[in-house]
């Protein structure tokens, strides 16, 4: 959902502020009903004209990354930062594209992006409970204690995480280290980094192989992105 005045400038009908100009003189419709108040909310798969002209929507896009360390999964970033959006921009992406969700700074994998607000919403809402798949090399030998814990709830931020799978793929030869697989379907801030470190495992290394049933097959190296085909985009929805 995206404020009407903000989606007619986006459109690059007006400016902002002359697109509430617009709407307050009475000249924009959604949904074939004439709006002229302020800040309604409309979604991406509403009709909205101005002048009776239906607005030029930009084509909807996906895209697949594997994003990079040292990037940030954000649009724009206030430190000057390289963001996912910048690597699109260099290839000469020119849609208004945005991450759904977030993968931290130091965070490699799988992220999709897209200018689809609908699906951006569908995806992020807690009651889809897309699935997440991590994995993480993490300080020490985790016990079966610790896996028991990740998998029936870790107390982190006063509360309980949901229900996950967590595996043990590897243990280093000097079983220093572990390589743990989570998979989860909430997706609070640091949620992995927390749940692990909680039950005496800190990350070291942080890497997602899977969201939603889409896999990195096919891009193996990080900074690669591709397109996805309509039926990805189709399952997805
Ligand atoms: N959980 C984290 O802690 N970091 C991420 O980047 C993603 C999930």
């Amino acid at each position: 959902m995206e404020r009407l005045q903000k989606v007619i400038a986006h459109a690059g009908v007006a400016s902002r502020r002359a697109a509430e100009k617009l709407i307050q003189a009475g000249r924009v419709e959604v949904n074939d009903q004439i709006v002229t108040e302020l800040g309604i909310q409309v979604k991406q798969s509403d009709q909205i004209k101005v002048d009776g002209m239906p607005l030029k929507k930009e084509p909807l896009v996906y895209f697949l990354l594997n994003k990079p360390r040292g990037v940030i999964s954000s649009a724009h970033d206030e430190k000057g930062r390289k963001t996912v959006v910048d690597i699109f921009k260099e290839a000469g992406i020119e849609e208004r594209i945005y991450p759904i969700g977030r993968l931290d700074y130091d965070t490699t994998g799988l992220l999709l992006l897209t200018n689809d607000g609908d699906l951006t919403n569908q995806l992020m809402h807690p009651k889809f409970e897309v699935d997440k798949v991590y994995v993480a090399k993490v300080k020490g030998r985790v016990s079966n204690e610790a896996l028991k814990t990740l998998r029936t709830g870790v107390k982190i931020d006063g509360r309980l995480t949901a229900q996950a799978k967590a595996k043990v793929v590897s243990v280093s030869d000097d079983r220093k280290h572990s390589i743990v697989r989570l998979t989860i379907h909430e997706g609070h801030y640091h949620q992995v980094k927390k749940m692990l470190k909680a039950v005496g495992n800190p990350v070291v290394k942080l890497h997602r192989e899977e969201y939603a049933g889409l896999t990195l097959a096919g891009l193996p190296s990080a900074g690669q992105w591709r397109k996805l085909r309509p039926n990805e985009v189709k399952a997805l929805k």
